[in-house]
Formats: structure tokens, sequence, C-alpha cells
């Protein structure tokens, strides 16, 4: 492979200023070791050469008339496919989409390609991103590039593997209750999810409206932030965006975090199944933030415990509407055979959704009945709440907080495949952060008895993805464990 796959972003940009290599040489190593790989790895649902080498040849134009680069050009990307990106199949790893391509773009696709960053290609994900280890994708599994056996997490497991076993440098995950930390953490990389409504949703496949977000996957602290600036801003094509100006976030990450307020969570850091190797990791976590001169409180979120049953009501409620539009009529698969229209909906969703998406269609349309909708769908809209008031109080007392990405590492593929219970439970220490809306990141933190990597989990109030990012780069540069990268 070409050795400078394996270097950061802002590495790869100085070696195509300098001219040691062009775009469009770079851009066909990432689509020849992708190539390579995707048998063993299951990453990718299609590639998109052609686009990517478009644009690649247009940043090969721009140096060679001495041009001024826009952040990121000529570095090699993954879209989570559920994201669209015309000319490309957008199939959520659904059945129901299987043959859907994207008549337009997402506005982060329309950023990317304004700054011309080469999309490679579209990345596996679970259904609808319904799922925590990517087994739930309609086409094929991912496997974790530290180990074929294990899982990559999910949802976004295509785009984590991918930069993790470099077949690109960035990709772009979505996170509705975790599915960038999560596969970042089980993956050894950075994965971040903005405040709610930084980033435009404009052009993702909805699955949980309230609580969806787009975000960066990279190698580095530096490389997530700069893809987070990239794809920020308002839009006016999104009524839940932000109007606020869109910040430099590398500008600070070297600011000293003397005196920094980190609080560490008392649940997650008790709670029953948390590993040993992954408790370890974060004692030694608390000793690096120590030793950069933070103070380390204890806090504690008494709601916390709640947040994954207040998850399932809401996430699930909101995609039994949102999923209401895969029909047979507009898009996507339609059944072959049916007598009227009734029969020609109901075989249309049975025969091209599969068991996870029903599962949560049917938990999502039962608690909005009446009926039940005050039982269910309004107590957890009111408990919602009161998760987001245990950080607001949080954060009064500290600057960021702490936590395991996830109690425990990347699992074998299959072993909770049959429990959705214990699938739901990987969540426990991401979900929250969705619920509040506030940024939220995972960190390389070490590795366990077995080599899989360990994550830390960094949160911060509303709009501090600069303090989020400044607190995340100081830890990793205190460590080599971004520098490991699986062994593929
Ligand atoms: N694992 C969670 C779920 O299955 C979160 C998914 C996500 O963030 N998209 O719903």
């Amino acid at each position: 492979m070409n050795e400078l796959l394996r270097k950061s972003a802002a590495e790869q940009s100085k070696a195509l200023k300098n001219k040691e290599v062009s775009a469009v040489e770079l851009t066909k190593a990432a689509i020849e070791r992708t190539k390579s790989l995707e048998e063993k790895l299951g990453a990718f649902n299609s590639l998109t050469e052609d686009i990517a080498l478009d644009t690649a040849k247009k940043v090969d134009e721009k140096i060679a008339k001495g041009e001024e680069l826009p952040l990121l050009a000529g570095i090699p990307l993954a879209l989570k496919d559920n994201m669209n990106l015309v000319g490309s199949r957008t199939t959520a790893s659904s059945k129901i989409l299987e043959n859907f391509v994207s008549p337009f773009n997402a506005t982060i696709t329309d950023k990317l390609l304004g700054n011309l960053v080469p999309i490679i290609g579209k990345a596996n994900l679970d259904e609808f991103a319904m799922g925590s280890s990517n087994e739930n994708s309609a086409f094929k599994k991912v496997h974790n590039p530290w180990n074929l056996n294990k899982v990559p997490g999910g949802s976004s497991g295509g785009s984590a593997a991918s930069v993790a076993a470099c077949d690109v440098t960035l990709s772009l995950g979505s996170d509705t209750g975790g599915s960038i930390r999560l596969p970042a953490s089980f993956c050894g990389i950075v994965g971040m999810k903005p405040t709610y409504g930084r980033v435009s949703r404009y052009g993702l496949i909805a699955f949980a409206s309230s609580l969806d977000q787009i975000g960066p996957f990279a190698r580095t602290v530096e490389d997530a932030a700069n893809l987070l600036e990239v794809i920020s801003g308002h839009d006016e094509k999104d009524s839940t965006s932000l109007d606020l100006p869109v910040e430099h976030y590398a500008a600070n990450l070297n600011n000293d975090i003397k005196g920094l307020k980190v609080g560490v969570i008392k649940e997650l850091m008790s709670s029953e199944g948390l590993n040993d190797d992954v408790a370890n990791a974060m004692r030694n976590a608390i000793d690096t933030y120590k030793n950069l001169g933070a103070e380390i409180v204890e806090v504690s979120l008494p709601h916390l415990k709640y947040s994954i049953g207040i998850y399932y009501i809401l996430a699930t409620a909101e995609c039994s509407s949102n999923l209401a539009r895969f029909d047979g009529v507009r898009y996507g698969y339609r059944t072959p055979e049916a007598k009227n229209l009734m029969e020609m909906y109901t075989k249309t969703r049975a025969e091209g959704f599969g068991p996870e998406v029903k599962r949560r269609i049917m938990l999502g349309t039962y608690a909005l009945s009446s009926g039940y909708y005050d039982a269910y769908y309004k107590k957890a809209q009111q408990m919602r709440a009161l998760v987001t008031r245990d950080f607001e109080e949080a954060f009064k007392t500290v600057d960021i907080l702490i936590s395991p990405t996830c109690p425990n590492t990347a699992f074998d593929l299959g072993a909770k495949s049959s429990d959705p219970l214990a699938m739901y439970l990987t969540d426990i220490a991401t979900i929250s952060a969705n619920l509040a809306g506030i940024p939220g990141m995972s960190v390389p933190a070490g590795f366990d008895r077995d080599g899989m990597p360990i994550g830390l989990q960094i949160l911060a109030p509303q709009l501090k993805e600069g303090r989020l990012f400044n607190a995340a780069h100081k830890f990793e540069r205190e460590h080599d464990y971004y520098l490991q990268l699986a062994n593929i």
C-alpha cells in the first residue's frame, strides 16, 4: 500500500501541497486499498470511483495553478450509506432502498464536494442506522479491522472500519444514540457527535429526527476538528440547524488545560458490566488529565440509568413515523405481486424491512397509540427533560465530563445478535448525550488484554465543541494510541 494512506489528513494535505503526491494518486491508492480489503472487511455498500477521481483532478488542477486549496481538499473520505450523493446508490443498508439512486445531494455532501474532498464510496451500516454492531445490514456484516471475528460497533460500522483500516483517512457517520462514538471506540479511532443542530441533517435518511446528528470520524482529533468545520453551518433546508457562525475548531487544540474541571461520571465508572481493562484505562485517563493540570471531580447524573428506556420509546416512536414513507409507492422496493393497495403496502414493508426495523416500527407505533401515548411517549419526553437537567446541573460545576464510551470492548460477531436487549445495553454511556443534544466524542484510550481498542468518551455543554476538541487533543498527544494502527 501507499504509506501515505496511514498518515493523518494534516500530513496528507502537506504532501499534496509539496507535490510529493498528486490528489489523483492518493485517491487511486485509497480506492485500490479499499477494493483489496473489501472481502475481509465488508465496509462498503458501493464505491463512487468516478466521483472521487473527478474531485481529485480538480484538486490537482488547483495545485498546478498554484491556487490555495480549501480545507481537506484531496483527502479520501467515505460517506455512511444513509447520506445522499447524486449518482450514488443510497441504501441505508436496507432491501427497501437497495436500488435507490440519490437524485439530490445532502447538504454535507455539497459542502464536501465544495471543499474538493474525494468521496470514495458509501459505507455499510446497520439497516436505517438501527443497531450497535453493524450486524443488522441487509447486505453483509462489517468486520473489525483489529480482529476480523469481532464486530466494528454500529451503526456506523463501515465508516469506522474504513478509517481504522486506512482505506480512507476520513469518514462521516450519524449518531442517534451512539452510532459514531461506539464504533470509534471499538475500532480505535476518533469519532465525534456535534451539538444537535450544528450540522444540517438535510439529505440524511431520518431515523429519529430529534436525536440524529452527522459527525466526523478520523484517526486524529485535529482531523476530526477540521472535518467538523467543513460540514457545519446553518442550512435553510433544515429548520433545526443552528444559525450560528462556524468556528475554526482546530485553532485551540493546544491550549493549556491547567485548571480545567473534569467531571468523572460516577454511574458509568461503577456500572456492573464494566470490564476490568476498560476500568483500568479509565483510571489511566484520569491520571493523564491530572498530570495535565486538570482538576478531577466526581459527578453524579442520577437519571442516566433511565436513558436507554427513554431512548427506546422516543427513537422507536420517531422512526415509526419517519419510516412510514417507505410504502412501495414513491421510492424503493415494491412487492412484485399484490391484489390491492393495502396488500401492496403490507407486503412491500414485510419483504423490504429487516427484523430489527420491524421490531422498532411496532414498538414505536404502540408507544404512540391512543391510550398508551401518555403512559409511554409523554412520560419519556418528561424523563428526557430530567436527563437534560442532570447535564445542565453537572456543567455548572465542571467543564467537561468523561466516562468509558462503552463498558466493554468489541465483542465477537454473533455474540449478541439474538438478544436485542443485550445489544441495546451497549449504548448505556452514549445515549444520554443525544437526549440532551450535547456534543460528545470518543478518543482512543488504550487496549484490552486481547489487543482490542478502548475508547474514552468526553462530553461538553452544547456548542462547546472547541473545548471538547482541545481536551481530546491534549489527551491524545500524551499517548501513542493514535499512532497504533490495525494490522490489516
Ligand atoms: N445503537 C443505537 C440504536 O440501535 C444507536 C443507533 C444510532 O446511534 N444510530 O438505536
